[in-house]
């Protein structure tokens, strides 16, 4: 006979659980409370097994992460990063889903496109996306944020010297962004 299947109320408990409490995260969702992963954003079932089961060493993405953190220029990149990535995961989902309209998509990534453009051009900047080749207009030393502002500085005053190149590499992740 199969065992009955029951389904676990998620544990407060294990919020402090030194295996889990890295990365696991609680959200209210019409099931109830569920658990995610912090690092993937995967949702897991609440059943404790599953959850050792996810456990940073079998968790790509906070693997990936945790060896990035370790290193300051690496730290210094996800700052930067950080603030624009909840746009990056939201055009990927648009694209994920079935009944996708394509202006819209096109809309999306016009509207993330140019949002990353801003970042690396002046504010009265005549670029236009899709017609002009944006290593003409790209300025190397904006402002690129508080959380990365503040690494350089923290980094600068323990002796980093490679600031030009550190700016250089995230001018770089837009080049590629616009193939
Ligand atoms: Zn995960």
């Amino acid at each position: 006979m199969p065992k009955p299947q029951y389904t676990q109320k998620f544990r407060d408990a294990w919020l402090k659980d030194p295996s889990l409490k890295e990365w696991l995260l609680v959200i209210d969702s019409t099931l109830g409370r569920e658990a995610k992963c912090k690092f993937c954003s995967k949702i897991i079932t609440s059943r404790y097994a599953d959850l050792k089961s996810h456990d940073s060493d079998k968790c790509y993405t906070a693997q990936m992460l945790y060896e990035m953190y370790k290193d300051d220029t690496n730290y210094a990149f996800i700052c930067f990063l950080k603030p624009i990535l909840g746009g990056v995961q939201r055009v990927n989902k648009a694209f994920e889903a079935k009944n996708a309209e394509s202006c819209k998509l096109l809309e999306d990534v016009t509207m993330l496109l140019n949002c990353l453009i801003k970042k690396v051009t002046t504010p009265n900047s005549r670029f236009k996306l899709f017609y002009d080749d944006i290593e003409t207009f790209v300025v190397r030393d904006n402002y690129l944020g508080y959380l990365f502002e503040n690494k350089i500085k923290e980094m600068k005053e323990a002796g980093f010297s490679d600031e030009a190149n550190l700016r250089e590499r995230k001018c770089i992740f837009y080049y590629s962004c616009k193939d």
